[in-house]
């Protein structure tokens, strides 16, 4: 993969960074630590705010210095690559997770971690989000994704998302004007970075009844899923056109032959064949060659060229489809 490293921080960036937030940033972290597929070379600089001013402060300081940022949460739709990261990563995680309910609202900061909302609307008796109970990522990233399981997406649950743009305004967003699609939203094209999400629930079920509807999701999850191995989830997204004359793609990976093939530390897991696993020391070069040799395959086969799911990190931030 050819990667342009136009614009990229400099000392005095770094150093200033430090200095208006000591207690948020932190420099040269190993991707490989912070990525759930476990692979990617150095972060030059880490920022982890802790609220929306502290965002906003940073993301006008960014602009008027045109310095480049990316924003990431629990990376587990992320590739990096093995050159690292040489803008500034924002991450929001923990630091930044907050939900407040009131009827059958709830609204919630980007950190919040997925299963933990699902299971705060459960005791709250409130329904409607019980498919993301195991999904591990945080809020801010499963409304980019428009993420969800059982052919459903967050989105249709979503009333109201607020964000920042890249120079630093607050906007926002009501259902229509996201562009949810199929694990798709508007969010993907126009890098503004979501602050806040508001949801309304349905608070007709019982909450015996959501807690039983987790719990078999979570137990037909357990058993299908590579769950020791680092891996980013499913990789190619469905097609329902495929679906319906060959099945998932896991099934038409698997009919190809492909469950269990290597190339480094990277494999086409032997337990779901959309998964691909980091055995030790996988590079990103050795996922990106699994995915498109598969895709190939698939392809010679079918005559369907299957869609990634995960998208692929430049070390200039540039978020970019496999
Ligand atoms: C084991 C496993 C199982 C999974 N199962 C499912 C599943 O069943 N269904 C499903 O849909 N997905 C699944 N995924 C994929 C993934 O968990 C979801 O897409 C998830 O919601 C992404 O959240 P994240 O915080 O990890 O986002 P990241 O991977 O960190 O980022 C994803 C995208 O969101 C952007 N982003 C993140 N936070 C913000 C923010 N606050 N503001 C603006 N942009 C932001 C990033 O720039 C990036 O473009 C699975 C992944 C794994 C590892």
């Amino acid at each position: 993969m050819e990667i342009f490293v136009d614009k990229i921080m400099d000392i005095t960036h770094k150093k200033k960074l430090k200095t208006l937030f000591p207690e948020s940033v932190e420099l040269d972290i190993p991707l490989s630590t912070l990525s759930q597929w476990k692979v990617g070379g150095n972060a030059e600089l880490v920022v982890r705010p802790k609220n929306k001013f502290e965002l906003i402060e940073l993301r006008k300081w960014l602009y008027e210095h045109n310095v480049p940022s990316v924003v990431i949460g629990n990376t587990t739709n992320l590739l990096f690559s093995d050159e690292g990261l040489k803008v500034v990563c924002i991450k929001i995680d923990n630091t930044f997770s907050n939900i407040a309910i009131s009827d059958n609202m709830l609204t919630v900061t980007p950190g919040v971690w997925v299963p933990e909302l699902a299971r705060t609307a459960m005791k709250a008796g409130l329904s409607g989000i019980e498919h993301i109970c195991g999904i591990p990522g945080t809020v801010g990233g499963l409304v980019v994704m428009n993420g969800g399981s059982q052919r459903k997406g967050i989105g249709s649950v979503v009333t109201r998302v607020e964000t920042i743009n890249t120079a630093g305004a607050l906007k926002t967003y009501n259902n229509e004007e996201c562009g949810f699609s199929y694990r798709s939203s508007i969010f993907q094209q126009n890098n503004e970075l979501i602050t806040e999400v508001q949801l309304i629930l349905d608070d007709s079920k019982s909450k015996e009844a959501i807690r039983q509807e987790m719990l078999a999701i979570l137990l037909s999850r357990r058993g299908k899923f590579p769950r020791k191995q680092p891996n980013c989830g499913s990789v190619f997204v469905s097609n329902p056109d495929m679906y319906s004359r060959y099945g998932t793609p896991g099934k038409v990976i698997e009919n190809c032959g492909l469950k269990g093939m290597t190339q480094g530390d990277a494999q086409v897991s032997d337990l779901h064949a959309n998964f691909i696993i980091n055995k030790g020391n996988a590079k990103a070069i050795d996922i990106i060659y699994l995915i498109n040799k598969v895709r190939e395959v698939v392809y010679n086969h079918t005559g369907y060229k299957m869609v990634v799911e995960a998208k692929f990190v430049s070390p200039n931030g540039e978020i970019r489809n496999i």
